[in-house]
């Protein structure tokens, strides 16, 4: 049974990990960015909080957040271990996030730390393609579908998302190296970091992570 963390700057791949690994590991996916974004879809109030922060490439704030993942987590389905996608994203995130644990006498089995530099997450965050039906990232030149701006499982029209536009990416990573960043330091502390080499192809960063989570 495990729990990890996806840590990441935006593009770095961590969406297209997460389908592996909960795939190979039978492990469920609980994304933030998804949930606010099925929350904007359906038009709830969560949704329309989340919106005025998401489109500016803002965080949405800390406790909105912590009080969403944690009630998530108690979930039936999350008994037999989650990996966390998006979550946490700040320092009071993780704070909260651990003493959490801790009241329920849990903890964290890793946190998979993914890095790549700048010009390279720009590249492939404005290149990004996404199925609104299924939630399958694609890359226009990297990862592309077999039929140009169609989804290869469910045949939908493909989207880019609203934040990948290049200047909202731009405030992403600034956001992430000014709040998300310091989590690196945060839990090489308690040490549960592991870091992956975020600049191989999927499926090089992919065998990273089997190596680091075993069979
Ligand atoms: P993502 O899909 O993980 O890139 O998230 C998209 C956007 O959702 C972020 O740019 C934030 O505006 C918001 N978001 C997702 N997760 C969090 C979080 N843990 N804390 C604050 N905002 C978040």
């Amino acid at each position: 049974m495990k729990r990890v963390v996806l840590l990441g700057p935006p593009g770095v791949g961590k969406g297209t990990q997460a389908g592996f690994i909960s795939e190979k590991y039978n492990m469920l996916h609980i994304s933030t960015g998804d949930i606010f974004r099925a929350n904007i879809k359906e038009g709830t109030p969560l949704g329309k909080t989340a919106k005025e922060y998401m489109e500016k490439g803002l965080l949405v704030p800390d406790e909105l957040v912590c009080d969403l993942v944690e009630d998530r987590l108690t979930w039936d389905d999350c008994k037999d271990g989650y990996l966390l996608d998006g979550f946490p994203r700040t320092v009071f995130q993780a704070e909260h996030f651990d003493a959490w644990l801790k009241s329920r006498g849990e903890e964290l089995s890793v946190v998979l730390d993914i890095q790549a530099d700048n010009e390279a997450l720009i590249f492939r965050a404005t290149g990004r393609r996404v199925c609104p039906a299924c939630g399958k990232p694609y890359h226009i030149a990297v990862m592309p579908p077999a039929k140009e701006g169609i989804c290869d499982y469910c045949g939908a029209k493909l989207i880019q998302r609203a934040d990948d536009a290049e200047e909202t990416v731009r405030k992403r990573l600034q956001v992430y190296q000014d709040q998300t960043s310091p989590l690196i330091e945060y839990y090489t502390g308690t040490g549960k970091i592991a870091e992956v080499d975020g600049m191989k192809t999927p499926e090089e960063v992919f065998e990273q992570i089997c190596a680091l989570l075993g069979e």
